[in-house]
């Protein structure tokens, strides 16, 4: 009776309306979202300009969980199935993705380098790996690291992978065959490898489709143009735009953990050391649209060497069926970097120029005329680094806002390398504990069974 009489007075304040955000309050008939853009949806949105539809980078459903595929279908998502093309630019050569099965093409002594380090790899006891660079020799063996995955990984995350920890790679890297990969270098290998090597998109509005069918569900409990900037654990109230307050008995927290950190002017100085700690890098994508139809079948290329500025390329045409109008087409560049270890080259404007000089010397396209529009989107927290302090850090953080009945979830709640799926199962699991009443207050999530506690668990 208690929880109802709470429930009743403060529903559950869900801080953020992306992915993970809606799910929650798609599981939780009582719970309000507070979401600071005008457009919610978070990195999983869709922009629509001059009817081309850009994502924001490449977002395609990989997930073959049948429960995540239900949910989909419930919220009445349709998809369409494509078999992923994916190519990587590397040492002069254009080769299938991933490198490690497909080195057919590069110069003979990459290929030969690749071929022995995999087979004579004296890195085998799996028990001595202390970091993502010892995980890449163990697996692949020096060739492979060592021409690309190392390079690319520096190009990527802005740091050496020696400073990387090993809870992300998991599914996220193929380990092929020794067959696989002698195939791969003596012929050009067609086989699919990997998670998303057949993949799903929506058949129309873009990946923003998803997120669009949580917010008809949600309907009017989701709040936008409400920034959250102070939060008083203590009188257990929560400030948007510098003037609105309302007090909440649960709030489900989806914002990066860093920016709640900053709005309790009162947080202890271990929890604020802790957020600054907590690295990204960060995503400078620039659009170009074109005005001619596509020409190539490639869903992505990955770039390797540091003159091409961007880390891969998309050709949107290829993805749905609406995402550009008729007779047209359009690539998006995705550009790494990270504010002090992997700065951007020159200024923004210097960057789309720079892309667009590279697509004109990869010949994606032939003079300026083709080029309708540019337009570019930042994104300061992109990808989670998964360095030596992010797990203590990040269970400071959490011990410290569970202890005031504030649970964050989600990619930057949770601070994990987490995808859609999970980020919505993230949600869902969480806005279901509170339904069933699993959370007693002032609880450490680890100590329950919404599958959210666990720093670095979501690999499972
Ligand atoms: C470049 C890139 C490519 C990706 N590709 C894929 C892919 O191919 N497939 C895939 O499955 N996943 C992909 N992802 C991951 C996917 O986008 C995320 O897992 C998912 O969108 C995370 O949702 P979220 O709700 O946890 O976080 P977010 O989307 O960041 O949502 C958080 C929300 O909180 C809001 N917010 C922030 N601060 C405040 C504040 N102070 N007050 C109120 N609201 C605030 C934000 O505006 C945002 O709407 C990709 C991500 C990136 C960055």
């Amino acid at each position: 009776m208690m929880v109802n009489h709470h429930v009743a007075h403060h529903p559950l304040i869900v801080l953020g309306g992306g992915l993970t955000g809606l799910s929650a309050a798609y599981h939780h008939p009582g719970a309000i979202v507070y979401e600071r853009e005008s457009v919610p949806i978070g990195h999983g949105k869709s922009h629509v300009v001059n009817q081309f539809i850009f994502d924001e980078g490449i977002h395609v459903v990989h997930t073959t969980d049948p429960e995540v595929l239900a949910l989909y279908e419930d919220l009445g998502v349709r998809f369409s199935v494509r078999q992923r093309k994916a190519w990587i630019q590397s040492h002069g050569a254009r080769t299938r993705y991933p490198f490690q099965a497909n080195t057919y093409g590069l110069p003979v002594s990459i290929v030969k380098d690749c071929l022995v380090g995999f087979v004579q790899n004296d890195f085998r006891d799996r028990t001595a790996i202390a970091n993502y660079e010892d995980w890449l020799h163990c697996i692949f063996g020096k060739g492979i690291a060592e021409h690309f995955m190392i390079p690319y990984a520096q190009k990527f995350w802005g740091v050496h992978p020696r400073e990387l920890m090993t809870d992300w790679v998991d599914v996220r890297h193929p380990r092929p065959s020794l067959e696989e990969v002698v195939e791969g270098a003596l012929h050009d290998q067609t086989k699919g490898f990997g998670v998303n090597a057949e993949f799903r998109y929506p058949v129309r509005g873009g990946f923003g489709a998803i997120g669009q069918a949580f917010v008809v569900k949600v309907g009017d409990r989701l709040r936008t143009g409400m920034e959250v900037t102070a939060l008083d654990v203590h009188a257990k109230t929560v400030t948007f735009n510098g003037r609105e307050t309302v007090p909440y008995d649960r709030i489900v927290s989806t914002i990066p953990l860093p920016d709640i950190v900053r709005c309790i002017a009162d947080a202890p100085p271990e929890v604020r050391a802790a957020a600054a700690r907590l690295h990204t890098n960060s995503f400078f994508v620039v659009n170009v649209a074109l005005n001619r139809p596509e020409e190539t079948d490639a869903h992505w290329i990955y770039y390797l060497e540091r003159e091409f500025p961007f880390v891969r390329l998309s050709f949107l045409a290829n993805f749905g069926d609406d995402v550009v109008p008729a007779g047209t087409s359009a690539i998006q560049a995705e550009v790494a970097y990270h504010r002090d270890t992997n700065p951007l080259a020159g200024s923004r404007e210097d960057v789309v120029r720079s892309v667009l000089e590279c697509l004109k010397a990869l010949r994606f396209i032939r003079s300026d005329r083709e080029v309708l529009f540019t337009n570019t989107l930042d994104i300061p927290y992109a990808y989670i680094v998964h360095d030596r302090d992010r797990a203590p850090s990040v269970r400071v953080i959490h011990d410290f806002l569970h202890a005031h009945d504030i649970y964050p979830c989600g990619r930057y709640g949770d601070w994990g390398y987490l995808w859609s799926h999970d980020a919505i199962l993230r949600g869902r699991n969480m806005a279901q504990a509170l339904v069933r009443g699993e959370l007693p207050h002032g609880a450490s999530v680890s100590d329950t069974r919404t599958g959210c506690g666990c720093v670095g668990e979501f690999m499972a």
